[in-house]
């Protein structure tokens, strides 16, 4: 059969230009390597309990066309994202405001906490000699002081990128977004929630009546005839594609650079309540994990079906890792040797005018689900 669009990747960029390329009367068939569609916001049920499998994943936006988009697929509860950080045997709040600060110098006001914040700052600048900070730990000390660095941003920072704050760019570390009020939302954003029954059926309905194709590899299985782009008997005008930029050409230019991370998910048929919340930050370096997720604390222990609270538990480690071929890449790693990476495999995709990259892994960009609506559905519509 001709087809207009073969796109790769069953997650939500693919997913959303699969529905909206349909709905304008195109013919597409949307292929994905993995098992399952959804990619990484693919949720699965474990015992009454929507398991975010591939990391926590909390839908929040000010779009407001994107949140009314979403919201034709699914309805949302209303969690709010409120982190705890451990370290040691010490709980601090997330973000980094009054609960935050009161636990950690035991005062009530803002003016306390300012008072101890400037006066940090100014004593690590004048034993670290930092005039402009020149690593992430000049960074951090001199916006945040002593306390909060190393109790909260060392360790942490360090896990997740796999190397000492010292050897990390100071641009990591932009500002802090620090809140000198009682308030532990983590995010900023207008709306916020999980959708009820998981995320994997927002992608299902979007492809619904589309034909799409698991287990499926555009390098395995896709070749280029006559200027048209072939799966089996079936032929393509053109492709979207959301895979992997460098590997699409196979690395012609070299790998670009990513992190990954391994998640070790444990059920516990016996215990009622882990950890008390959904998120769990742990913030210091000898621990190897970074956060412990809890799931059925994204639907406040309750069935979403029956509102029947759940018995047993289920919660996933998250342990950063450094990526290597084979892997799956989460992060992109933005510094400047892999943005000129980047550049480069753009020009070479100015050789491929049939394909357009997009998604996190197409466009070598971290994209919050938000964000990437907002792309697929410009996409669509310059197309
Ligand atoms: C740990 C973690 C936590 C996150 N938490 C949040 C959050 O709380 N809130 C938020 O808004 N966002 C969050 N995000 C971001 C969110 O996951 C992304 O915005 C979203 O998944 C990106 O969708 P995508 O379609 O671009 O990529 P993906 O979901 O990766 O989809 C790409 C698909 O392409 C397939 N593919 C790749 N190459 C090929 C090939 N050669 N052939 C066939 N198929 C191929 C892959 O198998 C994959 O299914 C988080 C991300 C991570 C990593």
């Amino acid at each position: 059969m001709d087809y207009d669009t073969l796109i790769v990747g069953a997650g939500l960029f693919g997913a959303v230009c699969a529905r909206e390329l349909k709905q304008k009367g195109r013919r597409v068939l949307v292929i994905d390597r993995r098992p399952h569609p959804a990619g990484n916001i693919y949720t699965c049920r474990v015992n009454g309990i929507w398991v975010h499998q591939y990391g926590a994943h909390i839908f929040h936006t000010s779009d407001r066309k994107v949140w009314d988009y979403v919201n034709q697929f699914t309805e949302f509860n209303h969690y709010i994202n409120s982190p705890v950080a451990r370290y040691g045997d010490e709980l601090y709040n997330l973000p980094f405001n009054m609960n935050t600060f009161s636990r950690m110098w035991n005062i009530a006001t803002p003016a306390q906490a300012k008072e101890i914040i400037d006066r940090q700052v100014a004593e690590a600048k004048k034993d670290y000699h930092i005039t402009e900070p020149k690593n992430l730990e000049e960074q951090a000390l001199s916006l945040a002081g002593r306390d909060i660095y190393e109790k909260l941003i060392k360790g942490y920072t360090e896990k997740q990128w796999g190397r000492d704050c010292r050897d990390l760019p100071a641009f990591i570390i932009r500002r802090l977004p620090f809140r000198f009020v009682y308030d532990n939302n983590y995010f900023n954003d207008r709306y916020q929630g999980i959708p009820v029954g998981g995320y994997t059926q927002i992608v299902e309905k979007m492809l619904e009546g589309i034909p799409v194709l698991l287990r499926t590899d555009y390098r395995k299985s896709v070749t280029k005839r006559d200027g048209a782009f072939c799966l089996g008997q079936d032929t393509f005008r053109d492709v979207i594609y959301t895979g992997m930029i460098d590997e699409f050409f196979d690395y012609r230019l070299g790998p670009l650079e990513y992190r990954s991370l391994r998640f070790e998910t444990q059920e516990l048929p016996e215990t009622d309540n882990f950890q008390g919340n959904a998120v769990v930050n742990y913030t210091e370096r000898s621990v190897p994990y970074t956060r412990i997720i809890e799931h059925k604390f994204f639907e406040f222990g309750k069935d979403s079906e029956t509102g029947e609270p759940i018995h047993g538990t289920v919660i996933t480690r998250e342990y950063p890792a450094a990526w290597q071929q084979g892997m799956e890449p989460y992060y992109p790693v933005n510094d400047e040797k892999n943005a000129a990476l980047y550049r480069r495999y753009q020009e070479l995709a100015q050789g491929e005018p049939h394909v357009m990259f997009g998604g996190r892994l197409g466009m070598y960009r971290y994209f919050d689900m938000d964000k990437v609506i907002r792309a697929a559905l410009d996409t669509v519509a310059a197309m």
